[in-house]
């Protein structure tokens, strides 16, 4: 069928179940989940204590090619698949991030998958949700707040205030805010320094809220952020200011996943949600190893393509968890192919066969990655209504010479049923029974490899990361980057992972490198220590930490009547 209606609107037309029937179909029991109105619920941390020697179920990690800015389908590819399961008879679950309203408002929309394959009620998740997000920005501040406070209180620390690294926060796209001078108007009002805002889902407290195991470990996290040094460059921690007691009761409700349902009445984790450019790109820990006890499948994403997310989901998400994917799922789409086979981005919709085929190189490499990490992987086609049965036919035939298998999935257009030939390769890879003659697909029971060991130095572990998963020849470390990996090292901070701030566009740090470079240096400007979240960011390239609007920002189609019928949300 052809589809005419955008998002909303089949959304609007969605038969919801309530809450309480849909908790009740994984088996939570009425006291295991709060409601949050009709159609939301947090589950209560408890449940995971109570399921401790309950098997997990299995873990299908879905990531994707490097996109273009509309997105490649991720979200709404992991909707499908969950759906498609559960019409398979398996019992699967949905573990998705929270999306941030800096996109929604800007130049992507939200982030609840879209069609027939979306997470509802898409108006709240998509603006405030449960207040998360919200949740976090005020814990972020407050500590902001304790900062300039103590200092203005005569500074028993000794904070340089010159060598704060704690910024404010707000979730939205706001260039405006990236640098700013807070203090201002003399002695009554604080101390005056130069300080700066972040996204939100970009924040610390948002990693750390999604690495955390329970309120206790949330505490030890938020104890170890580092703010900033003070005048002899000793690290100030927040245990030092004696802030985490209050962060972590501000963030007590937010820790707890949010369960919602999709389209098809699929039960989903909607929780946390870090950008996978500048932060590490997965939902919270608690959601994903809640989901393994509750379902049979588990179906999560990794944002961005597999050089981002999928990277920091094994060597971040996984290590600190414990977690091992069973088989990974590869979206592409025709129109990413072909940009990475060098066409324009307003001639995506015009067949080009020579294109897609030189684009495919792209994809080679996301393969390439899946393997390193030893994870049988399918390639999911997410179809577009403009995809030429050609391009399809070029891109089967490579996956087929590659050993991978391949499947149209069309989810977006036709909910689960359009997603069960990928549900059916997703069974065969994950059960043992491998499919394709010449499957070059690991096996599923093969161990997990990371990347890099943590022992190893700052520099090595940025290394490998490099040349093995983006396929660059070196990496050339500023000078302000080398002095901090020295520091780094000296405070004890060396044996961290590294979450690597990088542009989605290519596997090098230049957006407009497409395809699968080769023979690159990726430079690194600048290091962050996340001490709470437990690693150390990189920044490349010219990458932001706080994004800005397009000139054409999505906001602007944004609408409600008195009805509260709603518009432009997709
Ligand atoms: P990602 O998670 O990879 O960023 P999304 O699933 O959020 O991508 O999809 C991005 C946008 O593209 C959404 O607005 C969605 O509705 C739309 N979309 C996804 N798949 C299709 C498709 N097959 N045909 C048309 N639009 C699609």
């Amino acid at each position: 069928p052809t589809i005419v209606q955008d998002d909303i609107t089949i959304a609007q037309q969605a038969k919801l179940k309530p809450i309480g029937d849909i908790a009740a179909l994984l088996g939570l029991k009425e006291d295991d989940y709060e409601p949050y109105g009709h159609y939301k619920a947090k589950v209560k941390l408890d449940v995971l204590k109570r399921l401790k020697t309950k098997q997990d179920g299995k873990l299908i990690l879905v990531t994707g090619i490097s996109p273009t800015p509309a997105g490649e389908g991720k979200s709404t590819v992991t909707v499908g698949l969950g759906q498609a399961l559960n019409r398979l008879g398996r019992k699967a679950v949905v573990a998705l991030r929270e999306p941030s309203l800096g996109p929604t408002m800007g130049i992507k929309g939200g982030a609840t998958g879209g069609g027939y394959s979306q997470v509802l009620p898409m108006e709240d998740i998509n603006l405030h949700f449960t207040g998360d997000i919200h949740a976090i920005t005020a814990a972020n501040n407050a500590l902001s707040a304790l900062i300039d406070n103590h200092i203005h209180q005569g500074n028993q620390l000794g904070i340089d205030p010159r060598r704060i690294i704690w910024k404010r926060v707000l979730d939205m796209n706001d260039r405006a805010l990236r640098q700013v001078v807070v203090g201002l108007g003399g002695p009554a009002q604080g101390v005056p320094r130069q300080d700066g805002f972040d996204i939100t889902v970009a924040s610390e407290v948002m990693a750390v809220l999604c690495l955390s195991e329970d309120i206790e470990d949330l505490k030890q996290r938020l104890s170890r952020m580092v703010i900033g040094y003070t005048y002899d460059k000793q690290p100030v921690t927040v245990a030092d200011l004696k802030a985490q007691g209050a962060m972590a009761l501000l963030l007590k409700d937010a820790l707890k996943p949010n369960l919602v349902q999709t389209l098809e009445n699929t039960p989903a984790f909607i929780h946390g949600g870090p950008f996978a450019n500048i932060a590490h790109g997965c939902n919270s820990l608690v959601a994903t190893k809640m989901a393994l006890k509750l379902a049979e499948y588990t179906v999560t994403e990794a944002g961005f393509g597999a050089d981002l997310g999928a990277e920091k989901f094994i060597n971040i998400k996984s290590r600190a968890g414990g977690l091992k994917p069973d088989a990974a799922v590869i979206v592409a789409t025709v129109r990413a192919l072909k940009m990475h086979g060098g066409v324009p981005k307003d001639q995506l919709k015009a067949e080009n066969v020579e294109a897609v085929k030189k684009g495919l190189e792209n994809l080679a490499q996301h393969v390439h990655i899946m393997h390193h990490f030893r994870l049988p992987c399918v390639v999911a086609l997410n179809h577009f209504l403009h995809d030429t049965e050609t391009e399809l036919k070029v891109i089967e035939q490579w996956c087929e010479e590659q050993g991978v298998p391949f499947t149209v999935c069309r989810v977006w257009a036709e909910g689960g049923r359009g997603g069960e030939a990928l549900a059916e390769t997703v069974i065969k890879l994950v059960e043992g029974q491998q499919t394709g003659k010449e499957n070059k697909n690991p096996a599923a029971d093969e161990s997990l490899r990371f990347t890099y060991p943590l022992e190893a130095s700052i520099a090595d572990k940025i290394r490998a990361i490099a040349t093995n998963i983006y396929g660059a020849r070196d990496v050339q470390f500023s000078p302000k980057a080398q002095k901090q990996m020295e520091q780094f090292e000296m405070y004890g901070w060396g044996k961290l992972p590294i979450c690597m701030a990088k542009t989605q566009y290519s596997f090098s740090d230049a957006p407009n490198r497409l395809g699968r470079p080769t023979g690159f240096t990726l430079t690194i400007r600048e290091l962050k220590p996340s001490i709470g979240a437990g690693f150390i960011v990189a920044l490349t390239g010219d990458v932001m930490t706080m994004p800005g609007l397009p000139k054409e920002p999505a906001a602007l189609k944004m609408n409600i009547d008195n009805e509260g019928k709603v518009e432009g949300l997709f």
